[in-house]
């Protein structure tokens, strides 16, 4: 009996091993179809001052409009584009198309040339001997100034390959761009990568925040105060209430992404907050 009951097990893992497989190659198919097709899209969730309580950026996530599935979030689609090779050119593509809609809005809105679009960079763009050359031409063709945009790496980034990202790195920093550790707390956590790697900004990920008024955890008040030692600014990321606003404010964190202000929306939608901004200042 134990043993039908074993085979009985084996057919069920396998049947859905199958379907899993054949869903993967499906995706798969339709990933380099809808590259090709355009069904991408980049929406934009809006970074807030603290202190002024207004937009101070935008960070750029990548969706998937997808014919049948709708919007397909990056969780579920990364992870396979990243094993096809499919992330390095869709990320290249997620970079052009944040930076130049940034800049026809610092045109559209002449009040917001402070305002920075902070786009996400994969371990794979890093092994790419011309990263430099790619990030600093789509900068060119765009028109964007560099002082514009802000690169966010994760630990797990960091981990893969250490010697290039770090001169990579240096130099991204001395061209004057923006750069983030994000999720941090959430990876292969060293403290090393802080002192070793040039970040200006420090992004808490959101499971700490939410953690963070449960009553047992100091440790989002911990970061902040390590990463103001560093000389980095913070980001909350994942901020859902006015409670966690006001208690990371009254802990200096500078700047907030989350629910509560704004979930991540279209470029049309975008432009609406950028003219209830800055549209008085024109
Ligand atoms: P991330 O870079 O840490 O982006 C923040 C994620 O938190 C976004 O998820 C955003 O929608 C979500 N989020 C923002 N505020 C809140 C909130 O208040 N509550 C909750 N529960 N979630 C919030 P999203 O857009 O699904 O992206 C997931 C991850 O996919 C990103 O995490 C990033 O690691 C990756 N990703 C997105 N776009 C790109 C891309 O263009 N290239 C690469 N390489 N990775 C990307
Ligand atoms: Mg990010
Ligand atoms: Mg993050
Ligand atoms: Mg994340």
């Amino acid at each position: 009996q134990a043993k039908a009951k074993g085979k009985c097990r084996y057919e069920i893992f396998n049947s859905l091993m199958y379907a899993q497989v054949a869903g993967q190659l499906q995706l798969e198919t339709d990933l380099r179809r809808g590259l090709e097709q355009g069904e991408f899209v980049v929406h934009y969730q809006p970074i807030i001052s603290l202190f002024t309580n207004r937009m101070v950026g935008f960070e750029a996530l990548v969706r998937w409009n997808h014919p049948e599935r709708g919007l397909v979030p990056p969780d579920r689609f990364i992870p396979i584009a990243e094993e096809t090779g499919l992330l390095v050119p869709l990320d290249w593509w997620v970079l052009n198309q944040a930076c130049g809609q940034m800049r026809r809005w610092q045109s559209q809105f002449p009040a917001s040339q402070k305002m920075v679009m902070s786009v996400n960079l994969s371990g794979k763009q890093f092994w790419q001997p011309d990263c430099l050359e790619q990030i600093e031409g789509v900068l060119h063709k765009t028109g964007l100034p560099r002082s514009n945009l802000k690169l966010e790496v994760t630990e797990g980034t960091l981990i893969d390959n250490d010697m290039p990202t770090s001169r990579l790195l240096s130099q991204i920093r001395a061209l004057g761009m923006g750069l983030s550790i994000d999720d941090f707390g959430t990876g292969y956590s060293s403290l090393s990568y802080l002192h070793r790697f040039p970040f200006n900004t420090l992004k808490i990920d959101r499971s700490f925040i939410s953690m963070q008024f449960s009553g047992e955890s100091k440790i989002v008040e911990a970061i902040i105060v390590l990463a103001h030692n560093l000389g980095m600014n913070v980001i909350a990321e994942g901020v859902e209430t006015s409670k966690h606003k006001q208690r990371l404010r009254e802990l200096g964190c500078e700047q907030a992404q989350g629910y509560l202000f704004s979930p991540p929306v279209d470029a049309v939608s975008a432009t609406e907050l950028f003219d209830s901004q800055f549209a008085a200042a024109l």
